[in-house]
């Protein structure tokens, strides 16, 4: 993923909406960036907060809601948890540790392709789920 382009693309949808440009929202975007691993608004906030110390939660927060009407992140939906960001808006799918929580891009290719109508409804896009144990929380259980 070329981080330059995608920042330059962020500006420019921002001028584009007359959005104003400050150095905490492209922090922001250039967090979830660098992270593949999904993070959480406070995460995001957390790592912004290194940098601008005085930035607001309700900062950070407007700049995600901001990023996704964008189009330029998307929601990870995932139950029993936080909502986490994803900077990947390519079709992919995820793989998720049911004991922390973490979680990661399919790096394989994944051969299935869902029916343009399923029951009625016109399908947009499509991601899947799949759920397990990740490394780490193996080593964790021996
Ligand atoms: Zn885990
Ligand atoms: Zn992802």
């Amino acid at each position: 993923m070329d981080r330059k382009k995608k920042l330059g693309q962020f500006i420019e949808a921002c001028r584009h909406s007359g959005l104003k440009i400050t150095p905490q929202r492209v922090a922001v975007y250039e967090v979830l960036l660098t992270r593949e691993d999904h993070p959480t608004v406070e995460d995001i906030y957390n790592e912004v907060k290194k940098k601008y110390p005085f930035v607001s939660l309700a900062t950070v927060y407007r700049t995600v809601e901001t990023l996704e009407e964008l189009g330029l992140i998307r929601k990870v939906a995932y139950w029993g948890s936080s909502v986490r960001y994803d900077a990947n808006t390519s079709d992919h799918h995820h793989l998720i540790c049911v004991q922390c929580g973490a979680i990661r891009d399919v790096e394989f290719c994944l051969d299935w392709t869902p029916p343009t109508n399923i029951q009625g409804y016109r399908v947009h896009k499509y991601s899947l789920h799949i759920y397990g144990v990740c490394p780490v929380c193996q080593a964790k259980e021996n």
